[in-house]
Parts: structure tokens; C-alpha cells; sequence
């Protein structure tokens, strides 16, 4: 029989699973692939521009600006396997870990004027004014005892907040706890889980009998190094001498931006024999083939895709839409638990470009942060999350064009506004939305003078970008994997940032796994 696998979804989790299915089976493997996309672009969240921009005095700069994810620390090794795959080193660019954008990192606190910089040292700690709050809460996680320990044989999980209030104490999780979540998931600390979203935090609980702090020191003295992350369950990976490149690297991208990635991918699927992209033409119903046990899979304009097996990695709640038409119950498929569980946030992303001036705009560092106002959402700072300053934390990724050589730098960041504070008031739309913006930047930067007037301004309204896995994600996606498995068969993998981490490196890894773990 012909054996055909139908990836549903081109994201990065559906282009690296049809990529690693491409390397499973080459051309002539007699197996077909087929990655269907609902919309007019691949790529899913990943989107990078070049934009040419221009001052009144002559000066003009070539831009890159990216409305999804921007930046990546080096612990993947599926992502270093993807762009040693991809052969795209020479476009790699690093921040070294001992470069102020890497060592930088600030928040704002509300009701306060000005950042407060995050130390990075013991030294830097006991000077620092956010000294009241970090001074007690590490004090008060190392006197825990292992009494408290999660046992991570069993499936238990809690908040983020109440793993951090345990642990640090409620000052320290309503500022850096909430601050770091709206940062990496513009979500509300109190329902995320901590299990999922911070794995690594458990396992320092664990290894510090009880004390994270205990746990964090204990591995700097034994130097015992937390490696890349990766799983040989599905072979080895091919890292080439992309380790060596990223040595001492904080975080990393590519001259034209994190869409690289996923055109290269697109470029090399595009110039197989055995694969199929289609595109703008969403799945519309999933079933049962009457013949063979395969599947079919049925799109808007009408194509029928006959398959033997399906790699899905649309968002959980596309696929229970899937499973819900009228015609669902004819499908001769089975429901499939949990997939409406989760919320997921939007995100409003602006992208400013300032011209060269004299004075910096903002102090050399990564970006910063902005806790959970203490009164509880929504907030007086427009519902912004974070801002980070993309030109110094990748300082040549924008090419100054006149005048040659320049001394001038255009200054470019990205404001992340919305999550649990819902949509921003006024409305990105309204005329008064940028100067109160701006105004909002002014009072977080702590400057004396209004910003000079932005010579870009571009925003994104991302609905539902981000899936927030709430208390108990991984005891639930354990049953979602066991249900597809039971009722659906081992040709089925159920994938994506709402499944296994939204992460650009748990993205290619699940595509990755699910190439491999298919019965073909
Ligand atoms: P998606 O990108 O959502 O792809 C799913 C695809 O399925 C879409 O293209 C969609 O059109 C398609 N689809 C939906 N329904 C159907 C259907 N019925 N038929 C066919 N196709 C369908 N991660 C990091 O590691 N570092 C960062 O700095 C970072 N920053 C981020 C900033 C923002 C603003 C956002 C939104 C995310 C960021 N992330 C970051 C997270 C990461 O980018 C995402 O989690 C990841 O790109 C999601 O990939 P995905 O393929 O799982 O999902």
C-alpha cells in the first residue's frame, strides 16, 4: 500500500517534523509527505522583516524586525542540529555572555520611575536595591528541608507563583517570578505550571534536598554542568561544530532574523521530489480511510489527502475544531481528551526605531521586565510586559547605510504589551496610543526628556500566540499522548507549542521526535 505521512501545520514544530521526515525518507523511500498550511505564509509565529529606515539628517540603516521570537539561548540541540542541517553558520551572530546586553538585564518595578538592573553577582546583590527582596527570599530557600520536596515520580505541580512563594517568598514571586513569566509566556504567573514551564527548577528543588538554592550552589561547586538539552530517543544528533561556534555564547540569531530558519527549511521541502506543500488551504476534517486503516485528510478548497499516517502540530484548539465539525461523528475517530484545556495570550508587539541622537536612548542591556502590578491586573503601564533592546543585544544586525562608514546607530526595540492585561487601552489603532507609549517608555527609562520621535513605528496584534500550560499540562498531555495512541493508532503524533513547550528549541525537538517515532 502507498505510504504517505500528512504533516498539519507549518510552524516550526510542522517544518521540522517534515524536515526530519525528509532525512527519515529520502527521495525515492517510495513514502510521500504532505505539510498543509492554513495560511498564505509558513512559518506559524516566526516572521522577520528587513525594513530600510531613515532620519531627517541623512542617516539610513537597513533593519531587521522580528514580530515573533528574536533571540535563542544555546540548550537545544535539536535547534544546533537544525542550522548545522541547514548549513547556516555563516549567518549565525552571538552575544558572548561577558557582553553588557548579556550580563544586563533589568526590570521595571511599578509605581516606581527608572530599571532596576538584575545582579549577577553575590558582590552585586548586597548593593543592589532589589536587595530587600532577593536578600530574604534566598535566605529563606535555604533554610528549607527536603520535607517539602516535590516528588517528581509522582505527577504533582503547582504555580509557578506558589513554587516560588514556597520557596522565595511572596515578594520575590510577585517581582521576578511574574516579571520572568510575562516575559517568556506573557502569562499570569498563578496559573502556569511550574513543572512545565520550569522543569529545571524542580530538578535543582530535588538535587538541593528541598532548597533550590541549595540545589543551584551545589552544582556551580561540583561543576557539574547541565548539558544541552536533547533526546537520543530519536538518534543521535548532528551538531557539526556548531557547539564550538556557540561556546560562551549567551544568546544567538541569524543576520536576517530568526525566519531563516524556517525558509531554509521551506526551501530544501520545496525541492524534494516526495513532498507536497500546500498552502493557504487549511485542514478542514480529519477521518478514518474506509479502506486500510489510514486516514483522510480533507482541506478548505476541497483536496482529499489520502494517509497512511498524520503528524498534527496545529494548536490544540484547531485540532479540537477539527474534531468537532458536524461531519465528526461519521469520522470514525475518537475524541481526544484535553485539548481546550489551556488558555493562550495575546500579545500586541511593537517594533521602534529611534534615530542616532547623542544620548542613548536606554542603558546598555538585554531589555527589561515589568512584574505583576501589587493591585493585581490591569495596570496603569498600558499592559506592557517587557521591552527588549534589540539593538544592543544584537548590535550587527542592522547594517547603517549612509552615511559609510557610520559612527550613527539607529536605536531599535520591541515593547510586548497584552497577556493577562488584556488588549491595551487606548487601542493600538487610536491616535493617542503611540504618545502614551512613548510617555510610558519615557517614566520606565527614567529619562528626564520625551524620546525623540520614532523614525518606525510597527505593530503586531497576535491573537492567542502563546499557550499557557496550566497547573497540570504534563500529567495531561501524558493522557492525550496515551489516548491518540489507543484510539488512533501509533501513525498519529499530536505535536506543537501547546504540546510539548513553546520554546523555539521544544518546537524543532517535538518535530524532530515525531519524525523519528512514527511506525513507518
Ligand atoms: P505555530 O507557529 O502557531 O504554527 C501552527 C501553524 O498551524 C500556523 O502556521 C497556523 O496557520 C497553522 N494552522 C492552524 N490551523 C490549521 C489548519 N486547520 N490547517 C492547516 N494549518 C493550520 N520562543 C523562543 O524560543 N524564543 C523567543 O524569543 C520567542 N519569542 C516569541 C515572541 C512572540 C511574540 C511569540 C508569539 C512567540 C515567541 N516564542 C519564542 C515562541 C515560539 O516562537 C513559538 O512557540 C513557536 O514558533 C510555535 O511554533 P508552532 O509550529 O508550534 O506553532
Amino acid at each position: 500500500s502507498s505510504r504517505s505521512v500528512t504533516v498539519l501545520g507549518g510552524g516550526l514544530s510542522g517544518l521540522s517534523a517534515a524536515f526530519h521526515l525528509t532525512r527519515r525518507f529520502p527521495a525515492g523511500s517510495g513514502i510521500r509527505i504532505a505539510l498543509v498550511e492554513g495560511s498564505h505564509r509558513l512559518g506559524g509565529w516566526v516572521e522577520s522583516e528587513k525594513v530600510r529606515v531613515k532620519d531627517g539628517a541623512g542617516h539610513e540603516a537597513d533593519v531587521v524586525l522580528e514580530s515573533g521570537p528574536r533571540t535563542l539561548r544555546p540548550v537545544s540541540k535539536a535547534v544546533l542540529e537544525l542550522v548545522h542541517l541547514l548549513a547556516l553558520k555563516s549567518s549565525v551572530l552571538t552575544v558572548p555572555r561577558t557582553a553588557p546586553a548579556a550580563r544586563n538585564r533589568f526590570v521595571h518595578l511599578p509605581g516606581q520611575d527608572g530599571l532596576a538592573v538584575i545582579p549577577g553577582s553575590f558582590l552585586a546583590l548586597l548593593r543592589s536595591p532589589l536587595a530587600k527582596i532577593l536578600v530574604p527570599a534566598v535566605l529563606k530557600d535555604a533554610r528549607l528541608f527536603s520535607g517539602t520536596v516535590l516528588n517528581t515520580s509522582t505527577p504533582n505541580d503547582e504555580s509557578v507563583d506558589a513554587f516560588l512563594t514556597r520557596h522565595f517568598g511572596a515578594d520575590f514571586a510577585q517581582t521576578f517570578g511574574s516579571a520572568l513569566v510575562h516575559g517568556i509566556y506573557a502569562a499570569d504567573s498563578r496559573v502556569l505550571s511550574v513543572r512545565s514551564a520550569f522543569s529545571a527548577m524542580c530538578q535543582l528543588e530535588e538535587s538541593g534536598k528541598g532548597s533550590v538554592t541549595r540545589g543551584a550552589v551545589s552544582e556551580m561547586l561540583t561543576s557539574r554542568k547541565r548539558d544541552i538539552r536533547g533526546s537520543a530517543d530519536a538518534g543521535p544528533y548532528e551538531l557539526g561544530d556548531i557547539p564550538e561556534l556557540l561556546k560562551g555564547t549567551s544568546v544567538f540569531s541569524f543576520q536576517d532574523g530568526m525566519q531563516i530558519l524556517t525558509d531554509t527549511v521551506v526551501a530544501r521541502l520545496a525541492a524534494l521530489p516526495h513532498v507536497d506543500i500546500v498552502k493557504g488551504d487549511g485542514v478542514m476534517e480529519l477521518s478514518k480511510a474506509t479502506d486500510e486503516g489510514g486516514f483522510e485528510v480533507a482541506t478548505e478548497s476541497g483536496k482529499r489527502l489520502p494517509s497512511s499516517h498524520i503528524v498534527s502540530a496545529i494548536p490544540l484548539p484547531h485540532l479540537h475544531r477539527l474534531l468537532s465539525t458536524p461531519n465528526y461523528p461519521q469520522s470514525g475517530l475518537a475524541p481526544l481528551p484535553h485539548l481546550t484545556v489551556n488558555p493562550s495570550s495575546s500579545v500586541t508587539v511593537v517594533n521602534l526605531v529611534f534615530p542616532p541622537t547623542a544620548d542613548p536612548i536606554h542603558p546598555e542591556g538585554f531589555g527589561y521586565l515589568i512584574p505583576r502590578p501589587s493591585t493585581d491586573y490591569p495596570s496603569s503601564s498600558l499592559g506592557m510586559l517587557g521591552t527588549v533592546f534589540d539593538s544592543c543585544a544584537l548590535p550587527s544586525q542592522d547594517k547603517p547605510i549612509s552615511p559609510s562608514p557610520s559612527p550613527f546607530r539607529f536605536t531599535k526595540l520591541t515593547v510586548m504589551l497584552g497577556g493577562p492585561y488584556g488588549p491595551p487601552t487606548p487601542a493600538p489603532s487610536s491616535p493617542s496610543f503611540l504618545p502614551a507609549l512613548l510617555e510610558t517608555l519615557r517614566r520606565h527609562l527614567g529619562r528626564a526628556d520625551p524620546l525623540p520621535e520614532p523614525c518606525l513605528v510597527r505593530v503586531r496584534e497576535h491573537k492567542d500566540c502563546i499557550p499557557t500550560p496550566t497547573v497540570g499540562h504534563a500529567v495531561r498531555m501524558a493522557e492525550l499522548a496515551t489516548a491518540v495512541r489507543e484510539h488512533w493508532g501509533a501513525n498519529v503524533a499530536v505535536i506543537g507549542a501547546g504540546v510539548g513547550g513553546v520554546s523555539v528549541g521544544d518546537c524543532v525537538e517535538g518535530g524532530r521526535r515525531a519524525a523519528y517515532s512514527l511506525e513507518l
